[in-house]
């Protein structure tokens, strides 16, 4: 009884200091809202999916990464609404909803369904029947005006993003899109309204609830905009956004950019990277950490397969090959290759089997370097950082400094690190500087 009624009084206390709950549809997208959180002044967890505990660590906020942006509609509302559920248990005060910078979506969603199953929960509270819809983050090339997106100097559905193969966008008009996956009236606060400030952003949301418009795209076409906009969503149950709007909420709490923020535990042991990702940037960095002439393995697709088939255990191999260097400095495994290489490989074993098979093995070998004393460990590639997440059963992260942009240190535990836990930067495909696997170290220190 008594054990029970402390456990309950911890769950809330925990509970009372969170105040911002996100949910993000995926995980590379997690951590950059995490990123722009900690630049602001909040101390950030990342979850991966919900969790099944109370949060265990002080944090200012937490964001709850999904893997929910291409799932059918009703799973993926099932599992933002488990999320907002968790959330809320922990107390947070408002509700972030993080999509892709590039809307990332189809005709049926999922960005409008998941925004209207949580407005629909958060209805009772004051201010919980409306909402705001933008994925402007101008500082990363995304703007938005009079209601379009453009990246770059582009608009969206001339950007590459019309040949994207599960979310293709055809449309930049945002207004229009996200009103084809709504119920809900959708209606646009522009540019002039947003440069005039918090006071005048206010009254037009005033004015378009009154039109009953229940969310609205926001346009931003410079960061200020994204710092206007911040003082006028203090109080509102429900943001939805890119990782951009981010920016201007950390101040609405009475919170400003600290150190503190962004403070992880000393960092120890051995150093590794390892890559499975495969786009320009990546392919550059491979090469300039060859160049600095640390040790780098590179495995070939082609070789692990026949290799596995004749019974050979490639992932001891190459951990075998780490094991004498670790204690010298960083090394680097791979399987980065360009374009071309990447094509005939997955013409010989198909798309999906040549990435699970490169996706497994780097995780195993991510696995086993941790085991063998590597305590900071870069990543790179998404859908490899997300396997090597698993791999070490990995379910929340500290999120540290900023690396490069996008990319900061983050902090876990894992059932194979020791106590002291592991130090991880988990980079997509092309963020980053060329020089990124040393100086990721360098930034450590
Ligand atoms: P990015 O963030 O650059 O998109 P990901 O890790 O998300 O990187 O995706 C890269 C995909 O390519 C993974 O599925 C990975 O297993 C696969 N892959 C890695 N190296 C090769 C290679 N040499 N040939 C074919 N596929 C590869």
């Amino acid at each position: 009884m008594n054990n029970e009624h402390s456990a309950a009084h911890e769950e809330a206390s925990v509970g009372a200091r969170l105040l911002l709950g996100c949910i993000a549809d995926d995980f590379t997208g997690a951590t950059d809202l995490a990123n722009n959180l900690v630049r602001a002044g909040m101390r950030v967890v990342q979850a991966i999916g919900v969790p099944d505990q109370p949060l265990d660590t002080d944090a200012d906020a937490v964001v709850v990464a999904l893997k929910s942006r291409t799932l059918p509609v009703d799973e993926a509302i099932a599992q933002s609404l488990a999320a907002l559920r968790w959330l809320q248990a922990q107390g947070a005060q408002q509700i972030y909803f993080k999509y892709c910078s590039t809307f990332d979506s189809t005709a049926q969603g999922n960005i409008g369904p998941v925004a209207e199953a949580l407005m629909d929960a958060l209805a009772g509270l004051p201010g919980g029947d409306f909402t705001i819809a933008t994925p402007a983050f101008p500082d990363n090339q995304r703007t938005v005006f009079k209601g379009h997106l453009f990246v770059g100097d582009l608009l969206l559905n001339e950007s590459g993003m019309q040949n994207h193969p599960l979310t293709p966008m055809t449309d930049a008009n945002l207004v229009r899109v996200l009103q084809g996956q709504c119920r809900r009236k959708v209606g646009l606060i522009d540019y002039q309204v947003v440069a005039q400030g918090d006071a005048a952003i206010r009254q037009r949301i005033d004015q378009l609830r009154a039109q009953g418009v229940g969310l609205a795209v926001v346009d931003a076409i410079s960061n200020d905009d994204l710092l206007r906009l911040g003082p006028a969503l203090k109080g509102m149950p429900l943001v939805t956004a890119g990782s951009g709007v981010a920016i201007g909420l950390p101040a609405n709490f009475g919170m400003a950019p600290s150190r503190t923020a962004s403070a992880l535990p000393a960092a120890t042991g051995l150093q590794a990277v390892v890559s499975g990702s495969c786009s320009l940037a990546t392919n550059r960095q491979v090469q300039a950490f060859i160049r600095t002439g640390r040790p780098a393995l590179g495995l070939d697709p082609l070789q692990m397969a026949a290799r596995k088939t004749a019974g050979a255990d490639v992932v001891a191999e190459a951990l075998a090959w780490a094991e004498p260097l670790l204690g010298q400095g960083p090394v680097l495994i791979y399987s980065s290759a360009d374009a071309t290489a990447v094509k005939s490989v997955q013409g010989q074993l198909g798309v999906e089997v040549a990435g699970a098979l490169v996706e497994r093995t780097l995780a195993a070998i991510a696995r086993g370097l941790v085991e063998r004393g590597v305590r900071q460990l870069v990543v790179a590639g998404g859908e490899t950082s997300g396997a090597c997440v698993q791999a070490l059963a990995i379910r929340q992260m500290k999120i540290g400094p900023q690396i490069d942009p996008g990319v900061p240190w983050c902090h876990a535990q894992t059932g194979v690190a020791s106590q002291a836990g592991l130090h991880l930067a988990l980079k997509s495909g092309n963020f980053g500087s060329d020089d990124f696997f040393s100086k990721a170290f360098r930034e450590l220190i």
